[in-house]
């Protein structure tokens, strides 16, 4: 285990913790002021990276998009960061409502923080994830993005790290998966409900051909497009309230480059309880082809 990092091992199930007790006191945004809108950029550790217009400062208004410190870090430590992507100075928009334009601004800032964690040597694992509505683990409303860096590879990365560098089952889905569970193809990307699916409403979008890593693909605009159409499905179509969005690009190891990026989307319905947390197995309780069907039910997708 590297020095100074919050990392425990268990080694009974083989697995890292990540110790945060500090997090149980972070805010939950209802009541005060929202540390996310524009001006209160001082309720936020300076930022990081922003899309901002020329001649405006940072830490002030202006912003388009705007990536701070987590003042509550999951990790901390050598090669490790925990960062808030706040997606617009509007508190209600999400990105099941956000323009294209504004979508696009999102994912390019997903990229930029991406590139910006994987030049550290000491970072083996960078991803995104998106956390809407409380069931699905927001503490505050202002739409943002959580972008972490870690020293580890941790273990649904590890897996799919084996998995895609061997056999990949993504090559394999896109070309052989069953018609009905296609949700939308768009220059090179297709978005689909595996046949495997964990969550209700599961959505896997990845491109067709096998390419490492998410920053490096030039597909920012397709994916934002993709996004906003399959989560305003999601709200809309079949009223899943609370969602997670999650990317998984290349670890920053040499063999990250046998990696096949994808995103995952996935409505949170019910709760995890006894057998998803104490045998590991998840139960599917929406067909696949169900999901498909209904979330391309009311938008032409
Ligand atoms: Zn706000
Ligand atoms: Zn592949
Ligand atoms: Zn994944």
């Amino acid at each position: 285990m590297p020095a100074m990092t919050n990392l425990i091992w268990n080694p009974l199930a083989l697995k890292w913790i990540a110790r945060a007790p500090e997090r149980i006191s972070r805010p939950t945004g209802k009541t005060g002021a929202c540390p996310l809108c524009p001006g209160n950029e001082e309720m936020t550790p300076p930022e990081t990276w922003a899309l901002r217009p020329e001649g405006s400062f940072p830490d002030t208004e202006g912003w388009l998009v705007r990536a701070v410190p987590n003042l509550y870090p999951a990790v901390t430590g050598p090669g490790m960061s925990h960062e808030v992507i706040v997606h617009s100075p509007n508190h209600c928009r999400d990105l099941a409502v956000a323009s294209l334009e504004e979508a696009t601004h999102v994912v390019q800032a997903w990229s930029a923080r991406l590139d910006a964690f994987k030049s550290n040597p000491a970072t083996k694992f960078a991803q995104i994830s998106v956390n809407h509505g409380r069931a699905a683990g927001a503490s505050l409303e202002h739409p943002h993005s959580q972008a972490i860096a870690l020293s580890q590879i941790p273990p649904i990365a590890e897996a799919e790290l084996l998995s895609t560098s061997i056999s990949c089952p993504i090559c394999q889905l896109l070309q052989e998966a069953k018609q009905n569970l296609f949700l939308r193809e768009l220059e090179g990307l297709a978005a689909l409900c595996p046949p495997w699916s964990e969550h209700p409403y599961e959505i896997l979008i990845a491109p067709r051909d096998h390419q490492s890593a998410f920053e490096r693909s030039g597909l920012e605009i397709q994916v934002a497009e993709l996004l906003t159409n399959l989560l305003a499905a999601l709200t809309e179509s079949v009223s899943v309230e609370a969602y997670n969005v999650v990317l998984h690009t290349a670890p920053n190891t040499p063999k990250g480059s046998e990696f096949h990026w994808h995103i995952h989307a996935f409505g949170r319905v019910g709760t995890y309880a006894g057998i998803e947390l104490g045998a590991g197995l998840p139960i599917s309780m929406i067909d696949p082809a169900r999901a498909a069907e209904a979330l391309k039910g009311v938008k032409p997708l």
